[in-house]
């Protein structure tokens, strides 16, 4: 069985959204010698994460609230690399999409080592496509699954309609096709978005 992690590491100086310098990790270590500890001090949003709709919703459902079996599954990774600037529904009706899937989007983005200011993003029209099908939950490789847009109407949409959002995949070694998928974000209480580890399983079927 082949194990993908589809996770972006964590380290001071990775990418962050727009390059904001407030949005960077720090990582302090200390030690005594022998005993070594490293506080964190982290955005929710950074690297790999699961956003949850308070993130854009006032008075939203935190991220504990999102059950961790709509973020473990089977799961469809769609090729989307030949897409510029956004990704609409015109683009996505090509694909086999039904009701409680989980789908990731590969972009052109996973082959970004630093942060694209015009990374490709999934556009209103499309949000509400996959709303209307009525999918669990959408991922993307950028840190924003919008830009541009006022408002925000895809994180509304989305989040409106009980679609997780998954941000900041790294899918430049996935090839399209299903796989069983788990996502699971640290468990933190009350708040927005929390990291997570990604990891996609080749030949893996749900029973
Ligand atoms: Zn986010």
């Amino acid at each position: 069985m082949k194990v993908y992690d589809i996770s972006s590491p964590i380290f001071e100086g990775m990418p962050v959204y727009k390059d904001k310098k407030e949005k960077q990790p720090k990582l302090t270590t200390v030690t005594n010698g022998y005993v070594t500890e490293t506080r964190l001090e982290i955005d929710a949003h950074t690297g790999t994460h699961v956003d949850a709709p308070l993130h854009m919703i006032v008075n939203g459902e935190t991220i504990e609230t999102i059950s961790i079996e709509k973020l473990v599954g089977q799961c469809k990774v769609f090729d989307l690399t030949g897409v510029n600037d956004k990704v609409t529904k015109e683009d996505l009706e090509r694909f086999e999409i039904q009701r409680d899937d989980f789908i990731i989007l590969k972009t052109k983005n996973s082959f970004d080592e630093e942060f694209n200011f015009d990374f490709i993003y999934l556009e209103e029209s499309g949000a509400r496509y996959l709303a209307e099908i009525g999918i669990r939950g959408v991922g993307i490789d950028t840190l924003g699954i919008e830009r541009s847009q006022e408002g925000h109407p895809t994180h509304k949409t989305l989040f409106t309609n009980n679609v997780i959002i998954v941000e900041g995949l790294r899918l430049k070694e996935i090839p399209e096709g299903q796989y069983f998928m788990v996502i699971s974000p640290l468990k933190l209480a009350g708040i927005d978005g929390a990291p997570a580890r990604a990891l996609l399983f080749e030949g893996l079927k749900e029973e």
